[in-house]
């Protein structure tokens, strides 16, 4: 017992050498991502539950890297953060994202929303509300297209200075989801007092929208977003079943596999035009 105590603490240092080794190797490759062009973005449609319309989009991030291959965003986001690489990367997401969106509408797709992962790195810089303002300015999308997803952790870094921020770009129209809903701690008490519009209920709560206990969860958290005066988003809606259930439970937009996968950003005009038809 004692040989196998010894062994596996060996195994275990190994792995967290190796795990150090891979973060580092990560983040080395991340330093020129943008300008060596290895980064894009995928859309992923949100529709409007009630009318069937396409709203817009949600940007996801995608980093094909000539070393390490096709890196999907949870194992590099996180090492982004840590070395601030996000500060660069997220300002270009947000500049794509709304470039892309007042093309198409240029096109003559008008009225679609696009909506953007904000890591709290970001909105911790100084001049975050400047930077996303002067983006708006740059590409000329109008700030109530804009939709900025947070997830709860970001309160939790210093609720004051965060809250006075969004709050600010909430008033000048831009939209404020909370993004993973019911996987924090926030109470919902605290909840009232979040500058948010839009309440992302998790993946979690509708993969398991079979099971009764998930059901009236799910139920709960539309009507609570609803009560507040919050819109409520679904994500992850894989079944037709699940789409119903948020019918039923008068949930706003969907977004998830049953919809669309999010789709490359070559692709999406053709996606919906195949939609309209
Ligand atoms: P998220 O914000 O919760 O995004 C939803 C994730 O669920 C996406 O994964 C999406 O592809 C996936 N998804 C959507 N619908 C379905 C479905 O029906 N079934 C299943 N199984 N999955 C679905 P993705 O693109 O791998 O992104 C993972 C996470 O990485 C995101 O989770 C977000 O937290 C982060 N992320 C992605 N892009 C960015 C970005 O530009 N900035 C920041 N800070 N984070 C990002
Ligand atoms: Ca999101
Ligand atoms: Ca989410
Ligand atoms: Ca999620």
């Amino acid at each position: 017992a004692k040989e196998a105590g010894k062994g596996s603490y060996v195994l275990y240092g190994k792995a967290m050498q190796q795990h150090f080794d891979d973060r580092m190797i990560i983040e080395k490759n991340l330093r020129n991502v943008i300008s060596n062009n290895e980064l894009s973005l995928h859309y992923q449609p949100l529709v409007d539950v009630g009318s069937d319309q396409l709203w817009g989009f949600e940007a996801l991030l995608r980093w094909h890297s000539p070393v390490l291959g096709f890196m999907s965003p949870l194992s590099f986001i996180k090492i982004a953060e840590d070395s601030r690489l996000i500060v660069p990367i997220g300002e270009w997401v947000l500049r794509t994202a709304c470039q892309f969106i007042k093309d198409l509408h240029g096109k003559g797709y008008e009225g679609y929303h696009i909506s953007v992962n904000i890591s709290v790195i970001q909105l911790m810089l100084d001049n975050f509300t400047e930077m996303v303002l002067a983006v708006l300015q740059e590409t000329g999308l109008a700030p109530e297209y804009l939709e900025l997803e947070i997830t709860e952790s970001i309160f939790m870094e210093s609720f004051e200075i965060i809250s006075t921020k969004l709050n600010f770009l909430k008033k000048k129209g831009i939209g404020i989801a909370l993004d993973d809903f019911g996987t924090g701690y926030s109470s919902l008490s605290y909840l009232k007092q979040l500058p948010i519009t839009t309440l992302k209920i998790d993946k979690s709560f509708i993969d398991s929208i079979d099971s009764p206990n998930s059901m009236s969860l799910a139920r709960s958290i539309v009507t609570i977003g609803h009560d507040m005066g919050l819109k409520v988003t679904a994500e992850g809606v894989e079944t037709p079943e699940q789409l119903a259930f948020l019918e039923r439970t008068s949930c706003d937009k969907i977004q998830g596999y049953f919809i669309s996968r999010p789709i490359p950003q070559n692709d999406v005009m053709e996606w919906v035009d195949g939609r309209k038809v």
